[in-house]
């Protein structure tokens, strides 16, 4: 029986080992952390996340979407909290569609849980040092016993996050590997909204609440304990950025004129700004992905992208569907497979990078603007009447599985062109749903 090793028992580590293992290979996992499931541990980074139809449909696949389901809270647009703590809405999708919010930590266990129903053996404590690529073999170090481990594999797959060990091995021992990482201006930080003292949500659950403010913004996801948890986006430097909010008196003066409607629901505000951590966020390209049939990265350790369109851990599990029918088109030619691997997924990922950092200027800017939810507004009339012709992007990329991010990105940037011709008409506001426009897009289109 061919012996897999995953390095890395995060989302995409876990999700893969269970695809692996229901085609009866020998899987092993090896994860840095502690068990998340006897250790109340943060997951790392965020506490929720979105999960839409690509990563659906990996969880689908292995039977396991229904128990996901049960702790899933659907966020059917967004509410947008203006200055004046007036409220606006945008659906995302068309009725019956929705992002859901899942918590990272349940999810990452309900993984692993199913991951050794299947068979996995999962190792904690054991930190990835690096690989031996002609071999195959990966070490370890592990943080309780400090003891070092050789560990023997057929495959390894590394699927170690952002900070990958073993893609750094690519980096020094390989020829021609590309590699780049970038950082934005903005880094996050996670705040708290929680319950209502009488136990109920303190906002509408069925929407992602973002208060867009033009270089920043505030985002919060619903959690099944009836609390939001808030992420503020926000620069590092500049004259309102992490780096000057630095007294309680600067921090509560900008928050009570910045988010006024969220101030009140944040009892934990200054403690949470204060003690929570500033994170940054980056984007890191790399390519090969693999080495011989020896190592494939996969997930963040391959494409790492910032979460603007809540697409990260989605791609990842994407991976994994790939990585599915790759295995069905290719048997047990593992060379073949890491080979076409990468070549499919490495334009898919590039293109989710760049709408990710795109929509980032959506959502702290565009979504506050009259002009841009007008244009929304027209796209989703159009596509309603002909639904042939238009996909909105946001419907691309977030409900259409079958669409890749490639196209998605290729299909938006035709559709951006036309609206903005559609955009300069002379009284739009007025005429937005007029037969001109219309047969104006259709000629276009
Ligand atoms: C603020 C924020 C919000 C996000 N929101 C969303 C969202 O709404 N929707 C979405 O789809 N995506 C989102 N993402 C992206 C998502 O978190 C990642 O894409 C996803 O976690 C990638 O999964 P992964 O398993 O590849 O990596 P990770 O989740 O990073 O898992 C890697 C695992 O490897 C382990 N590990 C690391 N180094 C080693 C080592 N040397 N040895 C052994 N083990 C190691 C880690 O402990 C971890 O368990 C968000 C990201 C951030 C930062």
């Amino acid at each position: 029986m061919k012996k897999f090793t995953l390095i890395g028992a995060g989302l995409v580590g876990s999700l893969l080992s269970i695809y692996l293992s229901k085609r009866g290979y020998k899987v092993s996992m090896y994860e840095r952390r502690p068990d998340l499931r006897t250790n109340r541990i943060s997951a790392g980074r965020s506490i929720n996340l979105a999960l839409s139809d690509r990563g659906w449909r990996g969880l689908e696949k292995i039977g396991v979407a229904d128990e996901v389901r049960k702790v899933a809270l659907p966020m059917k647009g967004r509410i947008m909290h203006g200055v004046d703590s007036s409220l606006s809405y945008q659906p995302y999708g068309k009725e019956g569609q929705a992002i859901y919010s899942v918590s990272r930590g349940g999810l990452n266990c309900l993984l692993m849980d199913l991951a050794e129903k299947n068979g996995v053996d999962i190792f904690f404590n054991e930190k990835c040092t690096g690989v031996d690529l002609k071999k195959g073999n990966a070490f370890f170090e592990n943080f309780e016993t400090k003891k070092n481990l050789e560990v023997t594999a057929d495959y390894l797959f590394a699927s170690d996050g952002a900070g990958s060990a073993a893609r750094l091995q690519l980096q020094l021992s390989t020829d021609r590997f590309e590699y780049s990482q970038e950082y934005l201006e903005h880094g996050y930080k996670e705040l708290n909204i929680p319950a209502t003292p009488s136990g109920d949500f303190a906002m509408d659950p069925t929407a992602l609440h973002i208060w867009p403010r033009g270089s920043y913004m505030l985002i919060a996801l619903p959690n099944l304990d009836k609390s939001f948890t808030c992420t503020l986006f926000f620069p590092f430097d500049g004259e309102y950025s992490f780096n000057t909010l630095t007294s309680e008196e600067k921090m509560m003066d900008f928050f009570q004129k910045t988010f006024p409607d969220a101030v009140p629901l944040m009892p934990t505000l200054k403690t949470d700004y204060f003690e929570n951590p500033t994170s940054s966020l980056g984007i890191i390209r790399c390519f090969p992905w693999s080495y011989e049939d020896k190592l494939l990265l996969v997930g963040d350790a391959a494409h790492a992208i910032v979460p603007f369109y809540g697409q990260g851990m989605n791609c990842g599990f994407e991976d994994c569907v790939v990585m599915d029918q790759l295995m069905d088109a290719h048997g047990d030619d593992w060379k073949k497979i890491f080979h076409a691997f990468e070549n499919l997924r490495k334009p898919d990922s590039d293109a989710i990078a760049e709408l990710a950092v795109s929509n980032f200027i959506e959502m702290r800017d565009k979504v506050g603007q009259k002009e841009f939810l007008l244009q929304k507004k027209i796209e989703a009339w159009f596509s309603t009447n002909h639904p042939d012709k238009w996909i909105p992007l946001y419907t691309m990329v977030t409900f259409s599985p079958d669409i890749r991010y490639s196209e998605a990105l290729r299909e938006g940037k035709r559709q951006e062109s036309i609206m903005q011709k559609v955009m300069s008409l002379p009284n739009i506001e007025a005429n937005w749903n007029s037969p001109e426009v219309e047969k104006l897009i259709l000629d276009l289109v």
